[in-house]
């Protein structure tokens, strides 16, 4: 028996820019040796092998990497104009990315583009430029366990993920008060063996843009090469992908324009 039906046509890739500071994986031996190609490698590898098409409007991801040292830190106009989500991890180098770059980040998210925010990139110039805070936190390097407790099963963030909650045997400790707005969707929330609770997953719309942030992430833990972790990671990127690339700018305004529609009363 033959099928008549015709090949439906290919939807474009979901295309996904993980940038990097890079600099521990360069500077440190601990993490050289945890990720020897660096975080961008392993957190690039763990978007392609767990991207689900099932769970979302895209059929397939196409990932590249940008860093720091980069001319315009590997954000020039061509690479986010071909950039649909992008990921963003930042420590020890906030302060060394250009002011104009973190603008152009922001503009481009409330135009549309998604943002994945991991870990320290909390105090990322892009992500308290769209929070408006200054996004502070408790923290502590010990060396305890973290218990991610999943808020909202059935949530695309923890597409694939069974169970109520997940566990990292070692992680460094954030701890609440997280100085952001109330995110408009929180779906995981961390406890940690000394006691703290963290916000962990939590999503925020900007202008026609989606934020995602997600927690786990320090450099000197094999935090980025647990299954886990890596699906979380996939799937951030699945929250915050436009609803289409076409779609990206088309509903947002970037001014204040003076509407040309003439007053009537409800119901004329
Ligand atoms: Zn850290």
């Amino acid at each position: 028996m033959t099928s008549t039906s015709a090949a439906q046509p290919a939807r474009p890739p979901l295309r996904v820019t993980v940038w990097h500071e890079h600099v521990h994986d360069v500077t440190k031996d601990d993490v050289k040796a945890l990720y020897p190609d660096g975080m961008h490698a392993a957190m690039k590898s763990a978007i392609e092998a767990c991207f689900d098409p099932a769970a979302g409007r895209y059929d397939t991801v196409e990932v590249r990497t940008a860093l720091l040292e980069e001319p315009e830190h590997g954000l020039t106009d061509a690479v986010l104009d071909d950039t649909d989500v992008l990921t963003w991890w930042g420590h020890c180098a906030h302060d060394k990315v250009d002011d104009a770059v973190a603008q152009k980040v922001i503009d481009r998210v409330r135009g549309g583009m998604g943002l994945v925010v991991l870990h320290s990139g909390h105090h990322s110039k892009p992500f308290r430029g769209l929070m408006g805070t200054t996004a502070n936190l408790a923290w502590r390097v010990g060396a305890e366990k973290e218990r991610l407790w999943i808020l909202r099963p059935g949530h695309p963030l923890v597409n694939g993920l069974p169970g109520t909650h997940i566990d990292i045997p070692v992680a460094e400790m954030y701890g609440e008060p997280f100085d952001v707005p109330d995110p408009d969707e929180l779906v995981l929330v961390s406890w940690f063996e000394g006691g703290e609770v963290f916000r962990s997953g939590c999503v925020w719309h900007r202008g026609a843009g989606r934020i995602v942030f997600l927690r786990p992430g320090h450099e000197t833990y094999p935090i980025y090469h647990q299954p886990e972790i890596r699906q979380l990671l996939a799937n951030a990127v699945q929250v915050a992908a436009p609803v289409a690339a076409a779609q990206r700018g088309g509903v947002y305004r970037a001014e204040c324009p003076h509407s040309e529609v003439p007053w009537r009363a409800i119901g004329d």
